[in-house]
């Protein structure tokens, strides 16, 4: 097996994990890995073609003959032996994450963990299933869809990982999982957690490959049943309109607006600093990220003197410091995709309360963005309805709660959203009107067996627990 080495010399990846070995890549065409930081070239892979992603299905095909028929005990056991196996290297992990697309450490750390508890979440949620029912003549079992393309985005790929194969095996589905060609190098780091887990072969295969290339065969093969997706809308519309040709079963977990509700009655010297924390979390780069930030307009004076202060924190450096709150964009790309927004707010008349366009100072050689905050901000700008999936926050000053509650679902988005205030009572029922797949009030909070997923464009299904793997099931009903 192909060991990731030390990180000064170029490293190559040229094989893909088919059928429970490591194989050399049909597909020839040679991708580079940048570092984020410096826009070094840290690694070369070979990408892979339709043949690779053919060969890796067949193999999943092959084991979901004797793998969707396993016991829920020997599919409990598989999970636990992928937590222990993801646990034992959390810190390479980490490290790769930082590394590759400069996700800071703060962040990163928590992240992984995360992935390698995911298993034990689904194991969780494999005991909670009713996989047999039955009433007067009639039988209802649970059945695995069949083998699963797993497609995951870049900002968070370990994590999308471990959460959608957890909830694949804990159903006895088989899959092919095609992560972000731009994690390659944490891939590999994790697959060799996976490798070391030694789950009967063809129950995963990884083919690492362009998402026009690998992830559409994916999507047009007729031996997958479901695709799972971590992405862009645009991909998560494709996937679906392409897919309906096999009828595919899809979950897709895509972009999103998050508004952040400050009421009233909230602490605002704790709800500010917190708000800032949801907005800049990954340096920006989180489908969750809480980017517009509604607040009283009688409190916007407070809000803005407690934003100037506390801007402060978030430190722009090195993702690899424990200090740094931002870390760089994961390319040059990402990077002018942020300024241009940025740009484009200037332009609308929104007001730069703190950073701005460019590179802060000091940070001109990689990917680093100035953490933003614009105030003046109307709903309907383009700033406050697109994704930017960079550390920019909108404020948006509301008139009644009523106001509040509009503005946070005048969205074509509603994956996630926050809610500040002292009355418990009062923020659930605002929480109670939210369009959102998961509302936290008072915070930024998580619960592995809560559902994760969007309302409206921001997907279609739901991860986590219990609700991920009943998105890898059907139900077969036996009548008498
Ligand atoms: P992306 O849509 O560009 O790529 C996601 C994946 O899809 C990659 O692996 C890519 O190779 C693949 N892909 C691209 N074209 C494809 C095609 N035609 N067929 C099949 N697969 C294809 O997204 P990204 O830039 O990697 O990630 C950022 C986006 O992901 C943001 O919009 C963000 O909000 C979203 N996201 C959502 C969640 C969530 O849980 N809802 C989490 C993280 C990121």
């Amino acid at each position: 097996m192909e060991a990731i080495t030390a990180r000064d010399t170029l490293r190559t990846i040229t094989t893909h994990y088919i059928d429970g070995v490591f194989v050399e890549s049909h597909g020839r065409e040679i991708m580079d890995i940048i570092r984020p930081t410096n826009g070094q070239v840290i690694a070369r892979v070979t990408l892979g073609d339709e043949e690779d992603t053919r060969r890796a299905i067949a193999a999943a095909k092959r084991a979901f003959a004797t793998f969707g028929r396993t016991t829920t005990e020997e599919r409990a056991s598989y999970l636990r032996r992928l937590h222990e196996a993801v646990s034992a290297r959390i810190g390479e992990l980490t490290a790769a994450m930082v590394e590759e697309y400069g996700g800071v450490v703060q962040f990163a750390g928590p992240l992984v963990q995360s992935g390698a508890n995911a298993f034990l979440a689904a194991e969780k949620g494999l005991q909670e299933l009713p996989w047999t029912r039955s009433w007067g003549k009639t039988t209802v079992t649970l059945e695995p869809v069949g083998v699963a393309g797993l497609i995951t985005a870049w900002n968070a790929n370990a994590l999308f990982i471990c959460l959608k194969l957890a909830s694949a095996v804990a159903a006895g589905c088989t899959v092919v999982i095609k992560p972000s060609e731009l994690s390659s190098l944490q891939t590999r780091v994790l697959l060799e957690c996976l490798n070391a887990a030694k789950l009967p072969k063809g129950i995963y295969n990884v083919v690492t490959g362009r998402g026009d290339v690998v992830g559409a065969e994916l999507v047009r093969n007729p031996d997958v049943a479901k695709i799972s997706f971590t992405g862009s809308v645009a991909v998560g519309e494709t996937i679906m309109r392409d897919g309906a040709a096999t009828m595919k079963r899809v979950t897709l977990e895509l972009g999103g607006k998050s508004p952040n509700i400050l009421l009233d009655d909230a602490d605002f010297n704790k709800a500010v600093p917190t708000a800032l924390g949801i907005a800049f979390l990954n340096s920006g780069q989180a489908c969750a990220a809480g980017t517009r930030l509604l607040v009283p307009k009688s409190r916007l004076d407070a809000v803005k003197r407690i934003i100037r202060e506390a801007a402060h924190a978030f430190t722009v450096g090195e993702p690899a410091d424990p200090k740094t709150a931002v870390g760089p964009m994961v390319s040059q790309k990402q990077y002018e995709h942020v300024q241009s927004y940025i740009h484009k707010g200037i332009e609308e008349g929104a007001e730069v309360l703190v950073g701005g366009e460019g590179h802060p100072p000091g940070f001109e050689a990689g990917y680093f963005v100035k953490p933003t905050v614009f105030v003046n901000v109307r709903n309907d700008m383009t700033i406050a309805q697109e994704e930017i999936f960079g550390p920019v926050l909108c404020v948006i000053a509301y008139d009644t709660e009523e106001d509040a509650i509009r503005i946070a679902n005048d969205t074509k988005y509603g994956l996630h959203a926050f809610v500040s205030g002292t009355d418990i009572q009062r923020a659930r029922r605002v929480a109670s009107q939210i369009l959102a797949g998961r509302v936290a009030i008072n915070g930024m909070l998580d619960d592995p067996d809560a559902p994760w997923g969007g309302f409206k464009y921001s997907g279609v299904g739901r991860e986590f627990g219990r609700y991920g793997i009943e998105a890898f099931l059907e139900p077969r009903a036996i009548l008498e």
